[in-house]
């Protein structure tokens, strides 16, 4: 079976062409400004082994239609074809927001489109373009599954206490107004990666997942169902990030409002993308800030204080939650490659049963490994994420 995964974006559009018989990446692709002057298309087939072969073309691309056909001609046309259209058996789609009612994949029927048009407006900048890409792939692809796999799904097994904000109740009715979170493919990934690793059923161990890249959360896994996650409403809320501010006083907003005279679009516009890392010391990538610190910046050590202080809360929240925690695990760009962010984030929890080895910590490597101490009573682990990989095996089991 071969699954191609489409991520559809505002302005770009990731794809992978997985075959599911070694789960290898057949094609892989990132399409880019659409809509602008200029666009562009790369393409790798085989990426990462001696067969890769890198093709880009550089040309305008006015709608995401018109990049997908493109990207698809290049899949299945021309010298470095790896199948024909009719071989691709499933497409794949990553939507962010599922809401309460899409709390699982679904094969899209044509009478899911209501529904899936009011997920729309929990996730205003990114489900638009996710599922504009299903339907642009709808049409390329007819009578092929289109399968949709919902970022929040592995977050709907929250109970209410910890979905629920302390607002007037109506707001959930009405306006559907809670806690769903974001990642969840990735953090469901990497859950079930641990179990695998450990050698248990994942229905029977506790984790705390920390995805942190650019954006970042974290998820308390209980006997292998999430109950809760930093991310709410919107994936503003939660831990430090690249720009977003995490976690703030709600009242900062009307504080601003009165004195600074700023609208509430404007106040959105600064949380989602002039705080965090970037708004206490102007750089929003960790490798960045860690050479301004190692030249004796103090905002960006100040960041990185902020940022790491800010997930050791989380995580002794998450172990008030779980009660007993069987292993952490980090993910994505920074918790895959910053030996520094994760030692920090556990520095103290010594007490707990947390302890890093410093020496395999600071190994460099593209594999899941294990990086506690041996007396750690709890295991900690560094496992890279693959949601392309996990939107595909999400889309095979269906429809299988
Ligand atoms: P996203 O998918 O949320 O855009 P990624 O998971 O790709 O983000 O993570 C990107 C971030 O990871 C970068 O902004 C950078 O801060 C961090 N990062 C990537 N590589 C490294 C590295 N070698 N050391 C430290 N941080 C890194």
């Amino acid at each position: 079976m071969k699954v191609l995964v489409i991520n559809s974006g505002s302005s770009s559009i990731k794809y992978q062409l997985i075959n599911m018989a070694d789960e290898s990446v057949m094609v892989s692709g990132l399409v880019e400004r659409i809509g602008e002057e200029m666009g562009s298309l790369t393409s790798k087939t085989f990426p990462g082994t001696d067969k890769e072969v890198k093709t880009v073309l550089e040309q305008p691309i006015p709608t995401h239609g018109v990049g997908l056909e493109m990207s698809i001609d290049l899949i299945c046309k021309g010298d470095n074809a790896v199948c024909a259209m009719n071989e691709i058996d499933v497409v794949g789609h990553r939507v962010v927001a599922g809401g309460e009612k899409f709390n699982v994949p679904v094969v899209i029927t044509e009478d899911m489109w209501p529904d899936l048009t009011e997920t729309e407006r929990l996730a205003p900048l990114h489900n638009p373009a996710n599922l504009g890409g299903a339907r642009d792939a709808t049409k390329l692809f007819p009578g092929v599954p289109q399968v949709l796999v919902f970022d929040t799904a592995f977050h709907q097994t929250m109970p209410p206490h910890a979905y629920m904000y302390a607002l007037p109740y109506e707001y959930y009715e009405k306006d559907h107004v809670r806690r769903y979170g974001a990642h969840g493919t990735s953090h469901k990934y990497v859950a079930k990666e641990c179990a695998r690793l450990t050698g248990k059923p994942a229905e029977e161990m506790n984790l705390i997942t920390i995805h942190m890249g650019n954006g970042a959360s974290m998820s308390a896994v209980k006997n292998g169902l999430c109950v809760d996650t930093s991310m709410g409403l919107t994936p503003l809320e939660g831990l430090v990030m690249g720009t977003r501010s995490g976690d703030i006083d709600p009242a900062i907003h009307n504080y601003l409002a009165v004195n600074r005279g700023m609208d509430i679009a404007a106040i959105d516009n600064v949380l989602n993308k002039e705080s965090g890392l970037k708004g206490l010391c102007g750089m929003n990538d960790m490798r960045d800030i860690h050479a301004a610190i190692e030249e004796g910046n103090e905002r960006a050590r100040l960041a990185l204080e902020v940022q790491t202080y800010r997930t050791r809360k989380y995580i002794g929240s998450y172990m008030a939650v779980l009660g007993r925690v069987d292993a952490i695990v980090f993910t994505a760009g920074i918790g895959e490659n910053d030996d520094i962010v994760r030692l920090k984030s556990l520095e103290g929890l010594e007490p707990f049963g947390m302890k890093i080895d410093p020496e395999i910590n600071a190994v460099r490597s593209k594999q899941a490994r294990k990086i506690s101490a041996a007396d750690s009573t709890v295991d900690i682990w560094v496992i890279p994420t693959n949601e392309e990989l996990a939107i595909a095996r999400e889309a095979k089991a269906l429809v299988s």
